[in-house]
């Protein structure tokens, strides 16, 4: 089998995100199907993913640790890269093994060592945005006010869902973003006024939903590690789960958090292959990795990292924000890893503009989602994509 031809889809402002998606076309008809991480993500990745087709053209797709290194190895920004370049070859990766899967007739997980569970248990993710109803049409709607995250918790938990994730701190009380002052005004450190804020938020969700419901907290990266510390220590009577984010990820930074917080710390959808986890695994900083397959390698990459992660006894949630593709990409390795904690269900799936772009997009029941069991990834990009995507490029 040969890789003939790679299309590159890109599909701009797909509600407030755009989206990046690949499919790689196979000399016996075979193809697979790829996604770029994260909700901006822009046309550099498009860029990447141009560089990085052009190479694979002819190669065995059923190849993927030579195509793999390969790509690593032979570009100039690959070793030690960044989001954009594993992001490229990510996309590509996720294709290939989908391709695998479809040639052998079995999901991905199936290739990756075998289910070890029939379903995952989903937290409603990023509910500052609100939890509208499933298939919603309009635009997602900031939460301000600590009654309107209580509601919010609220309706994802009446959903059947007993874990949420909230920001606390991005959107103001009133109108706009990022706690009560600027960072202009307020410097590194987190104005009182602002605790009192994060807190009054935490105490209203964690009163609403009750003790048997977990809260995870995302920082976004937005504090440093003085305000990340202090943002952490306030919220630690609220039973937190973990605090995702709390500084921009360096490990030395995000070790000195974890040393004057007892809230455990997750981080790790800006944090790039298996080298770049080291120093977290070593320094003991984080008791949850968040890769996201999309952007640090794809499945080859991703499943080495959450592997090394069970050796540090640290556990994984695969992060995903994506389109309806990211949600059986992650499925496929979280069906696997005896170290994984929890699915992450983001609000954007719940959105009818975001679900068109795949056949299918798939939504918990009770809070649980079933593992697909479907050749590949068990879900593909839709022709209205095609028909959708403002640039579609062909690389043969
Ligand atoms: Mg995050």
């Amino acid at each position: 089998m040969k890789i003939t031809k790679v299309d590159i889809l890109y599909l701009a402002a797909v509600e407030h995100r755009h989206l990046v998606l690949c499919r790689v076309h196979t000399d016996l008809g075979i193809y697979g199907d790829g996604e770029v991480a994260g909700i901006h993500a822009c046309r550099a990745a498009v860029g990447a993913l141009q560089e990085f087709a052009a190479q694979i053209i002819g190669m065995d797709p059923l190849r993927t640790e030579e195509i793999w290194e390969k790509l690593y190895k032979g570009c100039f920004w690959g070793q030690n890269g960044g989001g954009i370049t594993f992001s490229g070859i990510g996309a590509l990766d996720i294709a290939l093994w989908d391709i695998k899967g479809k040639y052998f007739k079995v999901p991905v997980y199936q290739l990756l060592g075998g289910k070890m569970r029939e379903r995952v248990r989903c937290y409603a993710s990023q509910i500052q945005f609100g939890w509208p109803p499933l298939y919603h049409t309009g635009q997602l709607t900031p939460q301000r006010t600590p009654e309107e995250y209580a509601r919010t918790a609220r309706l994802a938990v009446e959903e059947g869902f007993d874990a949420v994730k909230a920001d606390l701190f991005t959107f103001r009380p009133v109108a706009g973003r990022e706690g009560e002052f600027t960072r202009e005004e307020r410097g590194n450190a987190i104005h009182p006024r602002e605790l009192q804020m994060i807190q009054a938020r935490a105490a209203a969700i964690r009163e609403a939903v009750g003790p048997g419901v977990d809260l995870l907290i995302e920082n976004h990266a937005r504090t440093d590690a003085f305000g990340g510390i202090q943002i952490a220590r306030s919220l630690e009577q609220y039973q937190i789960l973990y605090l995702e984010e709390p500084s921009t990820p360096a490990p030395y930074i995000t070790k000195k958090i974890a040393d004057q917080t007892e809230i455990p710390l997750a981080s790790g959808e800006r944090i790039y292959t298996r080298w770049q986890y080291i120093p977290y695994f070593e320094n003991r900083s984080l008791a949850v990795i968040q890769p996201d397959i999309g952007n640090c390698g794809g499945f080859t990459e991703t499943k080495k990292i959450c592997d090394m992660a069970h050796a540090y006894d640290v556990g994984v949630q695969i992060h995903t924000c994506g389109g309806p593709l990211s949600t059986n990409i992650a499925l496929q390795i979280e069906a696997v890893i005896p170290n994984f904690v929890l699915h992450e269900h983001h609000v954007n799936t719940r959105l009818t503009v975001n679900n068109g772009v795949c056949l299918q997009a798939l939504q918990p029941e009770k809070g649980y989602l079933s593992i697909p069991d479907l050749p590949g990834l068990g879900n593909e990009i839709s022709s209205e994509a095609y028909q959708m995507a403002q640039q579609v490029i062909v690389v043969e």
